[in-house]
């Protein structure tokens, strides 16, 4: 018999993700219109992502409907009230060369993406990711370069509506050694000269060691490479232009280098759960908490012709792997602050949830902190200012 999550938001979430929801109400549909999924807020807090449009999602036992004023989700036997998370109010927007501020920047709850240029490199070369589902392979957007004006625009506008808390400025790949982060330098640095905000980089690895330093050394808090697929034969497979241009060892060492440079809890990589078997991905989750490094295990979700998904997956078979990631970043007393609030992925407070219902005690301790994370935040800031300066003067930006 199938589980029933409607009564814990965990794993509900996680359910939501991956079998994503039906509308029938044409102001949630509306709202949904447009973007990858509709965002929702659950019980306890709980901010979720959930595909509707894609072609699987019609088969979904979910439907999100509208009782007087309230909003329900419903499996068809249980009921759960929930509430529309209001789109931003900067998508509606522009900046003064009129150009989307939604073209630039897209929120997840505490993060918001901000791409200064839709390019990647991999589709001239025919070798993408085959999941890609950014929208850096955009016709006509192929040679579209945001300027730091415009990047320094829509991060005003994010801050000002407290959108997010962190900006995470995302790139493709790019023909340059040093992973584009000589391209990102002036967006970086007039960021952190002109607000108090957290920047994260998410990029391809450089090819040298220094590179990285350089990374932090020019003002980001935190850095992501994501190997997305840990099991060797299917990161080749499903990401040819990683595997040919950088390689997955080059992924491994670029990660174990800026757990070394940067404050604990701030390197991260994603594995996507789905591309391969859940006991892969669990490898892929020792290894990199091993090192230091934060998982982040976004769900995959297939679209037409993308239908890369393993099959059969399931919330049962997934849960564990959420449960084994809990357990390992505890291990390794690896600090979460940047993890929490987030639509697209689960959190590890979240898995707390799970883990408690099952009447598990394990990890209070780091969830007690975790909790804190807001002040956490804070003061990460301002202690990662002269951590900077002394790590970056004791690497003397050597390679390894
Ligand atoms: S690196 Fe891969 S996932 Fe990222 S934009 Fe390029 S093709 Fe897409």
């Amino acid at each position: 018999m199938k589980k029933n999550y409607m009564n814990n938001p965990a794993s509900l979430k996680i359910d939501l993700m991956l079998r994503g929801i039906r509308i029938d109400d044409p102001l949630v549909k509306a709202w949904a219109c447009g973007s990858s999924g509709v965002d929702i807020m659950l019980p306890r807090k709980t901010l979720v992502n959930i595909p509707c449009r894609e072609e699987f999602t019609r088969n979904s036992p979910y439907l999100i409907k509208k009782a007087g004023d309230q909003y329900l989700i419903t499996d068809g036997k249980a009921e759960v009230k929930v509430s529309l998370v209001p789109r931003p109010d900067f998508y509606a927007k522009k900046t003064t060369t009129g150009v989307p501020f939604s073209n630039i920047a897209v929120s997840h709850g505490s993060y918001t993406v901000v791409t200064p240029s839709p390019r990647c490199d991999f589709f001239n070369r025919k070798i993408e990711c085959k999941y890609c589902a950014g929208n850096f392979d955009a016709e006509g957007r192929e040679n579209v370069v945001y300027s730091v004006e415009e990047v320094l625009e829509t991060v005003e506008e994010v801050l000002k509506e407290k959108a997010s808390e962190i900006i995470y400025l995302s790139i493709g790949f790019s023909e340059s050694d040093d992973g584009g982060i000589e391209f990102l330098k002036p967006y970086i640095k007039a960021i952190k000269k002109h607000f108090h905000c957290l920047v994260a980089v998410e990029a391809l690895p450089p090819k040298k060691n220094h590179s990285i330093d350089e990374t932090y050394a020019i003002g980001a808090d935190s850095v992501l490479y994501n190997l997305e697929i840990f099991d060797k034969e299917l990161f080749e497979i499903i990401c040819p232009g990683r595997a040919e241009l950088i390689g997955r060892n080059r992924y491994i060492e670029a990660l174990k280098h800026a757990a070394k440079i940067f404050p604990n809890g701030t390197v991260a990589s994603h594995l996507i759960v789905g591309l391969e078997p859940p006991g892969s991905t669990a490898m892929g989750i020792d290894f990199l908490t091993e090192m230091g490094v934060v998982p982040i295990l976004p769900i995959y979700r297939p679209s037409k012709n993308r239908a890369l998904r393993i099959e059969p997956l399931t919330a049962e078979i997934i849960i564990p792997v959420y449960k084994h990631l809990y357990k390992a970043v505890n291990r390794h007393k690896i600090n979460l602050a940047w993890v929490r609030d987030l639509s697209m992925v689960t959190t590890p407070v979240e898995v707390k949830m799970i883990m408690d219902e099952g009447g598990s005690k394990e990890g209070n301790s780091l969830f007690d902190s975790f909790y804190k994370s807001k002040l956490g935040l804070k003061t990460a800031w301002g202690l990662s200012t002269l951590r900077r300066k002394l790590r970056v003067k004791n690497t003397g930006h050597k390679d390894e």
